[in-house]
């Protein structure tokens, strides 16, 4: 018989591992709070993936240089502080997470995780004829403003044989609507590649249907998990319980609210925006994925429209859209690529990043032995969820993983 597995969350990660599950040979059950699947922080990201640049924020420098940038009123980074010890605990362990040494661990774990997913997404493509979400391979180039960022990043290129250092004509002959915007140079990789994320997410759940081996409970919020000894037994969902057998707690940042003693889980909302801008026929608009290194804005062409995304705020759990933050984007995004499409009918959106304090997110076991984790991918959730879904469905499946779990494993209980 085969294995029953519960997912609560129905955004990129959930689906993802719904998928690899079904695929393996399980039976799943996937438990979202929306009418809707992939509607919170799925929804409208950046649309990169981003398989080989996937350093974490936390490094070496960075704390000064966010200072700097909070004393500015462009600055990428917003950090409004509160009382709560959740955002201090994020930030100390942020600090912890900033030794070059850590990050460069990190980061290697985050290769191995990216390369997985880029190679689970391929074979889902390939073997079950997963489309319909404006997947391209594309290339990214990576531009800098400073000569200062561009040097660093020439010399800790993570992949050397799949990334060339271009200069700043190199840069403009590959894509030339940058036109003369002032860049010293750029990392160009050409096999990173782009999608929607929401029809992504679409695709799955109808490939999930169609297979008769997952339900999909909409409008259900899980308001507590019940546990007995090592083992959590139930999920409450107000008017009735659902008994579990293995249970996935994959629900972004909301993710902590699901208390279990002994269970800590280090997330925090890392909050950005999007504007989605609509490409007529008379626009020029970027074919390669750009990401503006120094102002930390990335661009994706998906379809028929520019992905601007960008920001980072450590504001609290309020997901609303500030207008101030969107507009600097927006001027931002128009400074650079005035013709790229039509600014004015741009759709506005904000999301939450479920970030842990390294970068690195938690996939597997807890210390309730049914129990499992896939969350905490912070602004690589997209890039990351094929791998991440694979691995968790090896892990229940008491396979070997096809990666190293070193540095992935959760050590939160
Ligand atoms: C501005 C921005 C740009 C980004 N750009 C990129 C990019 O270019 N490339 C990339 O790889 N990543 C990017 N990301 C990151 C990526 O979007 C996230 O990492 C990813 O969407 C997280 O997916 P998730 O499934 O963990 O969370 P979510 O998509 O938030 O899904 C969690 C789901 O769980 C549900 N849920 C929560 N609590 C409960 C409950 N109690 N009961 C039932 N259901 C519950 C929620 O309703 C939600 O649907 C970006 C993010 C932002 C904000």
């Amino acid at each position: 018989m085969s294995q029953q597995v519960c997912i609560i969350g129905g955004g990129v990660i959930g689906l993802a591992s719904a998928y690899a599950l079904v695929r393996q040979g399980f039976e799943v059950t996937l438990v979202e709070a929306q009418e809707s699947l992939g509607s919170q922080t799925s929804f409208a990201n950046g649309g990169q993936l981003s398989y080989r640049y996937v350093a974490p924020l936390a490094d070496a420098g960075v704390p000064w240089q966010a200072l700097g940038w909070m004393l500015k009123g462009d600055s990428p980074l917003k950090l409004r502080p509160r009382l709560d010890p959740a955002q201090w605990r994020w930030l100390a362990g942020f600090l912890g997470a900033c030794r070059h040494s850590v990050n460069q661990r990190n980061a290697a774990h985050l290769l191995r995780l990216a390369l997985l997913s880029q190679s689970t997404l391929q074979r889902w493509r390939e073997e079950d004829g997963l489309q319909g979400f404006d997947w391209r391979s594309n290339g990214k180039l990576v531009t800098f403003r400073e000569p200062g960022s561009f040097e660093h990043a020439r010399h800790n290129l993570a992949d050397s044989r799949q990334q060339q250092a271009l200069s700043a004509a190199e840069c403009t002959a590959l894509e030339p609507t940058l036109g003369d915007t002032p860049f010293v140079g750029g990392i160009y990789t050409p096999d990173e590649e782009v999608a929607d994320c929401h029809a992504f997410c679409l695709q799955l759940a109808a490939r999930l249907q169609a297979s008769g081996r997952c339900d999909i409970l909409l409008g259900q919020r899980v308001r507590a998990i019940r546990q007995e000894g090592d083992r959590v037994r139930a999920i409450d969902l107000g008017e009735r319980q659902l008994p579990v057998k293995h249970l996935v707690l994959a629900a972004g940042h909301r993710s902590p609210e699901l208390r279990l003693p002994g269970l800590k889980l280090p997330l925090y909302p890392l909050k950005g925006y999007s504007l989605s801008v609509p490409i007529g026929p008379q626009h020029r608009a970027p074919e390669i994925s750009i990401t503006d290194y120094n102002r930390k804005i990335v661009y994706a062409r998906i379809g028929q429209q520019l992905r601007v995304a960008a920001m980072v705020d450590i504001v609290g759990f309020d997901p609303s859209p500030d207008p101030g933050r969107l507009s600097l984007m927006r001027r931002q995004a128009e400074q650079t690529f005035a013709d790229a499409g039509d600014y004015q009918a741009a759709i506005e959106w904000a999301g939450m990043r479920p970030a842990t304090p390294s970068g690195v997110p938690l996939i597997g076991a807890t210390a309730y032995r049914n129990l499992w984790l896939n969350l905490g991918h912070g602004a690589l959730g997209f890039t990351l969820a094929c791998g991440s879904g694979q691995l968790l469905g090896e892990l229940i499946g008491q396979c070997s993983t096809s990666i190293d779990m070193q540095g992935l494993m959760p050590r939160v209980a």
